[in-house]
């Protein structure tokens, strides 16, 4: 496949990069990685992302190039779809990418991926989708810079959570090893990624570290973040990113749920609202398998789904569902 994939890539005028809405690190360092390399070969390259870059990953070269919106789709030989466990992960233009495009290659690691497109390298046990895109580019003969091992080791430091997550494998060490070879700093990288929270995000940690409730069997911990959260800290659903560690971190909690309130719901007026639900586990139980009954998908240890309902109603079905993590969610 690898090679096939090579053999589009190279044979290809024009290229669509797009990796997932509301991204990551992994999410923009693969793209950045990957659009910057198949540049230097020589290719037209698009890169494109739906949502906002956050705040504290603006500091990455080239970030300016990604864009939110692509003119003619028809312009395009492939599209790479990165870090995508399914094609509508890349949002509004999924369809029409998958309509226009002759060649879609999935570029992904999540053990949910449909494996959509005519070509896909998909390794379930890739600790990011940049450790995929890494191999891509040595297979390619694609010469390191420091702007793209950035990109790469960024991507790897945040999808390993500092190389602290059950996703953390020799390749993350060896890689990032290697990108420090070609420049990277890694305190310079942190600094911006992990030490320059606005004063509101911090707020934000204190509202939502309060509003963390406990299961009666003390293996389920539910966070929530609304709408109106932000309003009062002055923060943007990004600023929410990693709070769910919080919750995981308690003594005997197995799952971990991050209720987010989206922002194209109804707001606080009407009962039904929209909002994103982040699970990560201890490892003992399979989140991927929960999200996937609510029509998301991720990995064994940290997945999402999204749903529009009331919050109490939401709340209910997670602590419902906690029942029974002693029983059928657990792995083998
Ligand atoms: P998060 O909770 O940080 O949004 O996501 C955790 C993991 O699950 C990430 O790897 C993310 O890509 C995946 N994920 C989150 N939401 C969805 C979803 O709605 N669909 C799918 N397929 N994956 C999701
Ligand atoms: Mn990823």
């Amino acid at each position: 496949m690898m090679k096939k994939i090579i053999q589009q890539l190279t044979s290809s005028n024009c290229i669509l990069l797009a990796s997932h809405t509301n991204p990551d690190g992994d999410a923009i360092g693969s793209l950045l990685a990957t659009g910057i390399s198949l540049e230097k070969l020589g290719c037209q390259v698009v890169l494109y992302n739906e949502s906002p870059i956050p705040a504290v990953y603006r500091f990455l070269p080239s970030v300016e190039r990604i864009q939110k919106e692509v003119k003619d789709l028809l312009n395009f030989d492939s599209a790479v779809i990165l870090d995508c466990g399914n094609m509508d992960r890349v949002g509004s233009i999924a369809k029409q990418v998958e309509a226009t495009i002759p060649v879609v290659i999935n570029i992904d690691h999540h053990t949910t991926n449909t494996q959509f497109g005519q070509y896909r390298l998909v390794d379930v046990d890739a600790c990011a989708t940049s450790e995929i895109v890494y191999r891509l580019i040595q297979a390619m003969g694609i010469e390191m810079d420091e702007a793209i091992a950035t990109a790469i080791y960024t991507g790897i430091l945040t999808d390993t959570g500092s190389f602290r997550f059950s996703n953390t494998n020799q390749a993350a060490f060896a890689i990032c090893e290697t990108m420090m070879t070609m420049g990277v700093n890694p305190s310079m990288v942190a600094s911006h990624v992990y030490g320059a929270y606005s004063l509101g995000r911090i707020k934000l940690l204190n509202l939502a570290l309060d509003s963390i409730e406990i299961s009666n069997n003390g293996h389920l911990s539910i966070m929530t973040v609304t709408r109106e959260m932000l309003a009062k800290t002055d923060t943007l659903a990004e600023d929410a990113d990693g709070l769910i560690n919080y919750a995981r971190r308690i003594r005997d909690v197995k799952v971990a749920a991050l209720i987010h309130e989206l922002e194209n719901g109804n707001g606080g007026s009407g009962k039904s609202r929209r909002f994103h639900v982040s699970l990560r586990s201890d490892g003992s139980v399979d989140v991927s398998r929960i999200a996937m009954n609510f029509g998301g998908g991720g990995h064994a240890g940290a997945a999402g789904f999204s749903m529009e309902s009331s919050l109490t109603k939401i709340k209910q079905m997670i602590y419902d569902m906690s029942d029974s993590f002693g029983e059928q969610c657990h792995l083998s």
